[in-house]
């Protein structure tokens, strides 16, 4: 499996930090998992055509998340696509999403189906991958989501307030994806801090904590700093364009 983070900023964005997205490869397979703006054109700059994407995640409403589905969903269409588009995210999108295409109905799917499956019940599990999902308590409906794969584990948590459930999702990880909106002394009850992210990746016993999604408040030598006094394993802060394998 190897992750592509595409954007590793938040609703604040800044040069070097775009909004989030985060994209899976799994053999030839590709996993999109939310799609902040431009996530559109960074996959092309990443060597991956948007509308050849198969396979969308998303973990909540907010729009440093779904910005571009629009634009992804318009693209789509005027490629005339004809295979199936598997869509998974929390039940309370799909409210949002009929909302959008009714704005917008040059993004309904006319050519091809847009198959929708609900985090909570049922998200989409591949040929040769599995997910589940769990709430996050970000916000209504929520939800990060764990794909295991090639003997592999890797969650990823969008946006999330501490919680047991994240350290459900992640349990045993081999890679732990954590939002780290602010540091320390600026924590808010919706987002992790350094210290949060990694409590959470060390009751979880994961192998390697990845922290994303920083607000320009966050300096990258204070967040490691604060991360590094609760979790001992390998921690590695995201950037744009980084590309991991695990
Ligand atoms: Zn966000
Ligand atoms: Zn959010």
């Amino acid at each position: 499996m190897q992750l592509t983070f595409l954007g590793t900023g938040t609703g604040l964005p800044t040069r070097g930090r775009a909004p989030s997205g985060l994209l899976a490869r799994i053999g030839d397979a590709c996993l999109l998992f939310d799609s902040g703006s431009g996530t559109t054109e960074r996959l092309l700059a990443h060597g991956v055509e948007p509308t050849q994407l198969d396979y969308l995640y998303y973990t909540h409403l907010h729009s440093d998340h779904t910005a571009d589905l629009v634009p992804l969903l318009q693209a789509m269409d005027l490629s005339r696509r004809s295979r199936d588009l598997h869509l998974t995210a929390p039940a309370a999108f799909w409210p949002f999403l009929d909302g959008l295409l009714a704005l917008q109905p040059w993004a309904r799917p006319a050519t091809y189906q847009l198959r929708r499956y609900t985090a909570e019940l049922d998200p989409y599990c591949g040929p040769t991958w599995s997910v589940s999902a769990a709430p996050t308590h970000h916000m209504p409906g929520s939800h990060g989501y764990r794909i295991e794969a090639e003997g592999k584990v890797v969650a990823i948590s969008g946006d999330a307030a501490p919680c047991p459930d994240l350290v459900a999702l992640a349990r045993g990880a081999d890679l732990l994806v954590l939002e780290c909106s602010f540091p320390d002394e600026l924590a808010k009850p919706d987002h992790l801090t350094p210290s949060q992210a990694a409590h959470i990746a060390a009751a979880a016993g994961v192998g390697h904590l990845v922290l994303t999604h920083f607000y320009p408040s966050c300096r990258e030598p204070a967040v490691r700093a604060q991360a590094a006094r609760a979790f001992a394993g390998p921690l590695t802060l995201a950037r744009d364009g980084m590309v991991l394998a695990v």
